[in-house]
């Protein structure tokens, strides 16, 4: 990992609080209610579950830019803004989010909070939370302790959910994290916090050398990656 980046981005950081707070606003207000409900859509059409909330799997989730815009409008709106000021300090401590899952790095979501065992974003939570542990095709979840809200319990395909996001696939931004590698849709909450705090460049520079460092998954997923990783349109197109 950079550590010589990271300092220089937790002083920048610093800096720029009271800009960011301007920047991820305007940002938000250019995707206008269209691209909020479109998002809350794609959430609503997901089976309901309930879990044991242990927040084991709570680490750095990936989410699509309008994802990121529908969490940050309900952090803009609803919370005070010294409390959008402490998550943003937080954020910044990469120090204190490491964690330890097994053999694997990951970082801790910044949306996690230990003491009290909630999700500070539970209602507009992303999608890659919210399919944690759905029941699938081959009658397993990738965790035991996910319940069905509504019975009987609902399988969920593959193919279901790739079509699910076909609209905010369409309409979320993509980057090319590393140079022939091809270009996602899917980026830690991160990744977006930088790219309007700073710029696309710096943003895609930190996710290179700080964020995949950190993430076991990420840092495999881009050693065998020899393709695009994210969903192609022509996946879901008949
Ligand atoms: S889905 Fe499973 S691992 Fe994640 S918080 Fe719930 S019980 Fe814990
Ligand atoms: S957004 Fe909420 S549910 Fe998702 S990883 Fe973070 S704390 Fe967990």
């Amino acid at each position: 990992m950079n550590e010589e980046l990271l300092k220089k981005i937790k002083i920048a950081g610093a800096k720029n609080f009271d800009a960011y707070a301007q920047k991820v606003l305007e940002a938000s207000a250019n995707h206008g209610t269209f691209g909020m409900e479109m998002v809350d859509m794609l959430h609503d059409q997901l089976p309901r579950t309930s879990c044991a909330n242990c927040g084991k799997c709570c680490n750095s989730i990936s989410m699509y830019s309008l994802e990121y815009h529908r969490v940050m409008r309900e952090v803009m709106t609803r919370w005070k803004p010294e409390r959008v000021l402490r998550l943003i300090k937080s954020l910044l401590r990469f120090d204190l989010r490491q964690a330890q899952v097994g053999s694997e790095s990951r970082l801790r979501c910044v949306f996690r909070d230990d003491e009290t065992k909630v999700c500070l974003v539970h209602p507009v939570r992303p999608f890659a939370c919210r399919i944690f542990g759905l029941l699938k095709e081959n009658g397993q979840r990738e965790c035991d302790n996910v319940k069905d809200l509504s019975l009987p319990e609902q399988t969920v395909k593959e193919e279901y959910l790739i079509n699910l996001q076909a609209k905010i696939l369409e309409n979320s931004e993509s980057f090319e994290p590393f140079e022939g590698k091809g270009e996602i849709h899917f980026f830690p909450f991160e990744f977006w916090f930088f790219r309007y705090l700073f710029s696309p460049e710096r943003a895609l520079q930190i996710y290179r050398e700080i964020l995949v460092p950190l993430s076991t998954p990420l840092t495999k997923m881009w050693e065998k990656q020899e393709q695009l990783p994210d969903i192609l349109p022509s996946d879901y197109e008949s």
